[in-house]
């Protein structure tokens, strides 16, 4: 019999973390609603505990600890990424600080990409620096550059690749070579290439997180992150998520599994409907410039054909120099592209971003003001008619 880990990415998404044969032939795992687990003697819970203090989990012993709805989606992402076990999250930005906190203590030193997510940023700054961990932002382009920053007590690195806002690619295995010959833990935020566009833990990362809100699940409809980790690190991820009760809801894990069965579609038609837009857009008087590592004359564009097997719909457009009223008479009546934070899901949206307030490690320099587009599935013929007509109300405004 062929193993699942033999097939390629949609076959695995397909059949990943479900088995009818012990559910009654029922397509779908079921949904597990559970606080309480019993056990028939006390020999079988204080073992049950005992696994739990060596960190080993094999069986259920209470319901934030996870049920078998959470290791099914736990399995399957886990498969997708290439890991040894996985840890579900209450939401995305749970996955990052269980992730960090697993790793850092007072007095240890934390190397973070200055394009992280603003959310992760403030974290950092607002309770990992109160907590006695030193933090130094780095550039997304410093590839092996970034040893001349580690120092005695670096614990760990952390990466976003592209960045959040401004889409640059890191050189991933350049920094892992690095981190690994020198014991340093790496952390990466996978959420814009989800598992299917990048498989951080075969580019030496140990740790990857998905905001499961976003491509995954794919239906603007729930919160949930996941942490997929090598074998060394899965002890203290899932610990610290536990001891912090980032637990998950089991109707939002089922969600998410239906999400995951349809996401190397999905993520296809995300990644051919951006690239149309984003050409469209590139020749646009309006447009300074298109940040989209997938497309050719990005400054990213050669480690994105390198590392990644694909895009998805996420990208951001610097327009030229043009008022807030211009701005705003674009963006406030737009049909298609509502305006609305969170991405991933099925429907296009956009949101002004403001990546200057972001940057510490090197200042951001644009004309004018700045746009992250989400496109969804909608028929891009009218994408770029909603697009246009947004263009024509910002010069009207002027
Ligand atoms: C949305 C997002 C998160 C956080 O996920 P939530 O589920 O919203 O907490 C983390 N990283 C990136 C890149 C995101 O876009």
């Amino acid at each position: 019999m062929t193993r699942l880990s033999e097939y390629k990415t949609a076959t695995q998404a397909l059949h990943a973390g479900r088995d009818p044969d012990a559910n009654h032939g029922v397509v779908n795992p079921p949904v597990y609603h559970c606080s309480t687990v019993i056990f028939k003697t006390v020999d079988e819970l204080l073992d049950t505990r005992k696994d739990r203090a060596s960190g080993a989990f094999v069986g259920f012993t209470y319901g934030r600890e996870g049920t078998v709805t959470t290791r099914a989606f736990e399995d399957a992402v886990t498969l997708l990424e290439g890991g040894y076990r996985a840890v579900t999250t209450s939401c995305g930005l749970g996955a990052i600080c269980a992730s960090l906190t697993a790793f850092l203590s007072a007095g240890d030193h934390l190397l973070i990409v200055d394009s992280l997510y603003g959310p992760a940023r403030d974290f950092c700054e607002t309770f990992l620096r109160r907590f006695g961990v030193e933090i130094t932002y780095y550039t997304p382009d410093i590839g092996a550059g970034i040893e001349a920053l580690f120092q005695p007590n670096t614990k760990v690195v952390y990466l976003e690749s592209p960045g959040s806002l401004t889409f640059e690619i890191t050189d991933v295995p350049a920094i892992t070579r690095l981190c690994r010959a020198r014991g340093i833990t790496t952390i990466m935020d996978n959420t814009w290439a989800s598992p299917v566009c990048f498989k951080p833990l075969s580019h030496g990362v140990d740790v990857s997180i998905n905001a499961a809100t976003k491509y995954i699940s794919g239906h603007s409809d729930l919160m949930l992150g996941i942490a997929v980790c090598t074998e060394d690190a899965f002890i203290p991820v899932k610990k610290t998520a536990s001891a912090s009760g980032y637990c998950a809801g089991p109707d939002d894990v089922y969600m998410a599994l239906l999400g995951l069965r349809t996401l190397p579609l999905r993520m296809k038609q995300h990644q051919e409907s951006a690239l149309k837009v984003a050409t469209w857009l590139q020749g646009r008087p309006e447009v300074a410039r298109v940040m989209y590592p997938a497309l050719p004359g990005d400054p990213s564009h050669a480690l994105w054909t390198r590392d990644f097997t694909g895009a998805s719909g996420l990208f951001g457009v610097v327009f030229n120099a043009c008022t807030d009223t211009q701005f705003a008479a674009m963006l406030d009546h737009m049909e298609l592209f509502r305006l609305g934070y969170s991405w991933g899901g099925y429907e296009s949206l956009c949101v002004p971003t403001y990546p200057a307030t972001l940057r510490s490690a090197k200042a951001w320099e644009a004309p004018g003001p700045s746009l992250r587009l989400h496109v969804g599935l909608e028929d891009t013929d009218d994408l770029i008619a909603d697009l246009e007509k947004g263009f024509a109300r910002l010069r009207a405004a002027a």
